[in-house]
């Protein structure tokens, strides 16, 4: 018999449109005669959409209104055998939406509540992955509330790091409200603008020197595999929202070509970061390699990386063999697994 799936796609979050991209190549990748798919596009104001309207959110590739407030008739009622969360970010990606259907008992594609949300915090990713021995850069964590009450200790914090550093909200993805911070005429603003996104705030010390950007796809439960490791190449000054999302600014090498012992240092790296956060399912695990020094540090774990058919982790598993509509038909067996 056919499994029902529900594909959720947009959201709340800066990367609703992103969402919506990877929703339309999932949909169009789920093989017919295995799965019955329902998409359902969730607004910006975090409303879900019925099907008629998902159907033209889909096609216009972002739902600005409209839907229904009562998520659980959506996600309860009518009997999916999984759903697939394909949201970014906030309200998303960050185990609210898991612990909804967690809570209906549904089965989901991806990380659960523990791990959704540890690793969509880039403090707690830092946290947790420091206690399992994964080099990192050097980090400090500040709040909106001493933004506000005692700027100049937020100050402090930065100047320990020493410039450039960068600042991010916390729990965001896409670069969306992460400045590269040359020096501290730039702090406030940079400050300003990550604190207007999120609560939470990461300084983080920039590596060494410019950094050779790695990533690698990981895929399983219990017992995952890492794919082989893909490398960005970009002219921008980082790797922007811009570069991200505009055809053509970036380049994907895969394999990347780096040493035997580093792409091997970096899948067993991955793994460890995955095991460590109880990611399950999927994650893009990002690194840094300095080449001069031969340095690995781990950047972020994406527990929903971008899906489209070009982004990079469909990309990565393509590479060693799996194709784009095995893959998705992979995912979802692995949410219907037993754990
Ligand atoms: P996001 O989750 O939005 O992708 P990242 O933490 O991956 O955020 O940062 C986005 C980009 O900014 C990275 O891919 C890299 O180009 C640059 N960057 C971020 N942190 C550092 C750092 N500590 N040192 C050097 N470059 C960095
Ligand atoms: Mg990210
Ligand atoms: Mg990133």
């Amino acid at each position: 018999m056919k499994k029902r799936i529900l594909l959720l796609a947009g959201g709340q979050s800066g990367e609703h449109e992103v969402s919506l991209m990877s929703a339309r190549s999932v949909l169009a990748a789920l093989p017919r005669d295995q799965f019955d798919v329902t998409p359902v596009a969730i607004s910006k104001q975090g409303r879900w959409l019925p099907p008629t309207d998902t159907r033209q959110a889909l096609e216009n590739g972002s739902a600005e209104s409209g839907g229904d407030l009562v998520l659980h008739r959506v996600a309860s009622a009518e009997g999916y055998d999984a759903v697939f969360p394909l949201l970014h970010g906030p309200m998303g990606e960050d185990g609210t939406v898991q612990g909804l259907l967690t809570l209906a008992g549904i089965p989901f594609v991806g990380s659960g509540v523990l791990g959704s949300a540890v690793s969509m915090d880039k403090v707690m990713t830092k946290q947790v992955l420091a206690s399992a021995g994964i080099p990192q850069v050097a980090w400090r964590l500040a709040v909106r509330r001493e933004w506000s009450s005692d700027a100049d200790d937020v100050r402090a914090r930065a100047a320990e790091l020493g410039f450039p550093l960068f600042v991010k909200p916390a729990n965001l993805g896409s670069s969306v409200g992460i400045s590269k911070v040359h020096g501290p005429g730039e702090l406030d603003a940079a400050l300003d603008l990550a604190f207007s996104l999120d609560r939470r705030v990461i300084l983080e010390a920039m590596t060494a020197s410019r950094p050779r950007e790695l990533e690698v796809g990981v895929l399983g439960n219990d017992a995952p595999i890492a794919s082989p490791v893909g490398e960005l190449r970009f002219a921008a000054e980082f790797y922007d929202y811009e570069t991200k999302y505009t055809e053509g600014r970036a380049e994907v090498h895969i394999p990347a070509p780096i040493p035997e012992d580093v792409a091997l240092r970096v899948r067993e790296l991955a793994l460890t970061a995955f095991r460590a956060l109880d990611c399950a399912g999927l994650a893009r695990v990002d690194f840094f390699y300095l080449e001069d020094s031969g340095e690995l540090v781990l950047n972020e774990v994406n527990t929903m990386p971008g899906f489209t058919q070009t982004s990079m982790y469909p990309k990565l598993f393509g590479a060693a063999g799996l194709g784009y509509s095995e893959l998705v038909t992979r995912l979802v067996e692995l949410a219907l697994e037993e754990r």
